[in-house]
């Protein structure tokens, strides 16, 4: 094939594909605006894309972002690839970020010139751009200098939500000084995260050993049943004691608050009342011995 002919063919192609994004990220934003997600049955616009759609978590943040741009782009503009996918999510990043740090929305008119500029411009130029355009959210980066033995000069950026904080912190413990403050920050989270115990040590210390061996007897095989199809794990492997409610959300050693589950759905029962992030701190350390262990 001539090699003109081909180009013309794919830069049909690429047309095409234009408007294709266009035409789903006009369907996001008016899913959006109508809520239509909440009737659906999904919690947000992103558990819509992502369990409905299989969209990818990055793919959708990225679609998403740019939706809430997209009225501001005229629609040719995008089909010729003056503006695209990607550099209108870069210039939706940086709006979110500035409009963050100052606490103020920006105005349409405001974000409708900063889309003009960066017509026709690569992502590398866009980025560029908006460092230019918001310079005190662009650098977002920490820096530390040592200024002598004792100190040292850190530099960050804070949204103002952050800075009322410090202030309110200066204003109750009596000081100006944002150093006194912040050490009296550290020095209380740092109590309060270093002597917290994790859900396995609450447990093992008090679940007696005759209690746990007469719950997995008397069930035998893994209690979970799914909510939704009636469903019944029935494993044998790893058979763990699991408090219906959580030791740690006051449940108590009796009889009636214990279930024998597997390892697996041991772990997703803590999951459900303890964040999922948390619980993979757990993951790794195997279960203790006598089939019984931690995640209560
Ligand atoms: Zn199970």
């Amino acid at each position: 094939m001539d090699a003109y002919v081909f180009d013309a063919e794919f830069a049909h192609d690429v047309r095409r594909s234009n408007e294709a994004t266009h035409k789903v990220l006009v369907g996001i934003a008016a899913c959006e605006r109508e809520r239509h997600f909440v009737v659906l049955g999904f919690g947000s616009i992103y558990d819509w894309l992502i369990k409905r759609h299989k969209f990818s978590e990055s793919a959708t943040h990225r679609r998403v972002q740019a939706s809430r741009l997209l009225a501001l782009v005229p629609e040719e503009k995008f089909t010729q690839g003056e503006v695209n996918l990607t550099t209108l999510t870069q210039v939706a990043t940086s709006v979110r970020k500035e409009e963050k740090r100052t606490g103020k929305r920006l105005s349409n008119e405001a974000k409708r010139e900063l889309v003009a500029k960066i017509e026709r411009k690569t992502s590398a130029q866009t980025e560029q751009l908006l460092a230019t355009e918001f310079p005190e959210t662009s650098t977002g980066k920490d820096s530390i200098r040592a200024l002598n033995q004792d100190q040292s000069r850190l530099t960050t950026d804070l949204p103002q939500a952050t800075l009322a904080k410090l202030e309110r912190l200066k204003e109750l413990l009596g000081t100006q000084n944002s150093a006194e403050v912040l050490d009296e920050a550290f020095t209380a989270l740092l109590q309060k995260l270093e002597t917290k115990e994790t859900p396995r040590e609450t447990a093992a210390k008090s679940l007696p050993s005759k209690l746990r061996r007469y719950v997995i007897q008397k069930a035998k095989t893994c209690e979970y049943v799914d909510p939704v199809t009636g469903q019944r794990c029935d494993s044998t492997h790893n058979l763990q004691v699991d408090h219906i409610i959580p030791k740690a959300k006051g449940g108590t050693d009796q009889l009636k608050n214990l279930r024998c589950l597997c390892r697996q759905h041991n772990m997703h029962a803590a999951e459900q009342v303890f964040s999922r992030k948390y619980m993979d701190k757990f993951r790794t350390v195997r279960a203790p011995t006598q089939g019984y262990s931690a995640w209560h």
